[in-house]
């Protein structure tokens, strides 16, 4: 399991991580874990963890810390041998990137590089109402994604500089057309 390549998908709502991860996944034999998928399928099962997350998500705010990475820790133990994952929304704090270091956690994830996708702030809102006239999320509402929008810029944006200074951050010019992302990414990988 240690010569794993696990990628982070780092970036605001709206730029294109959820986009971008099936095709790292088909191209590299990568496994794609959304944690923002795992809470949706919980909130469908109406499972405990269903039950606590749906209001928080509605409202644009985000999960428990413990909760999240809990979850993802229970399923990366039923997942088995494989190349490597994206992890696509995870983390979203310091704390949770403090987690997966294994400070003040016993379950360490090992992460080798993070995809930071960069795009434009007044881009993030357009993208993500397109977003719900496409697919219907219930979280992306005009208000929730003003919402959402706050909680990365003061929760999740950090992560960048976190990253960098451990050196395994790659920024990505979201700004582009998918394909063009997409290359992108792919040369910076096969670095
Ligand atoms: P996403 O599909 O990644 O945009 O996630 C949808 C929602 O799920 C987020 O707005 C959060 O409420 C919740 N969520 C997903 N991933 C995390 C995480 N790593 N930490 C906390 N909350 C999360």
């Amino acid at each position: 399991m240690n010569n794993q390549f696990n990628i982070v998908l780092l970036g605001a709502p709206g730029s294109g991580k959820g986009t971008q991860a099936p095709k790292i996944m088909e191209k590299y034999g990568l496994f794609h874990i959304s944690t923002g998928d795992m809470f949706r399928k919980e909130i469908a099962s109406q499972s405990p963890i269903g039950l606590k997350a749906k209001g928080i998500i509605e409202r644009g705010e985000l999960c428990p810390d413990d909760v999240t990475l809990d979850m993802l820790n229970s399923f990366l133990s039923k997942l088995g041998e494989c190349k490597g994952y994206i992890l696509d929304g995870v983390p979203r704090t310091i704390e949770q990137a403090h987690m997966m270091d294994g400070i003040n956690y016993d379950k360490p994830v090992s992460i080798s590089k993070v995809i930071y996708i960069k795009i434009e702030e007044e881009e993030i809102i357009k993208r993500i109402l397109k977003r719900a006239a496409e697919l219907g999320r219930t979280d992306d509402t005009p208000e929730v994604a003003k919402n959402r929008t706050a909680q990365y810029f003061k929760l999740t944006h950090p992560l960048i500089e976190y990253y960098q200074k451990q050196g395994k951050l790659i920024e990505i010019n979201g700004m582009q057309t998918i394909d063009e992302v997409f290359a992108d990414i792919c040369k910076a990988l096969d670095k």
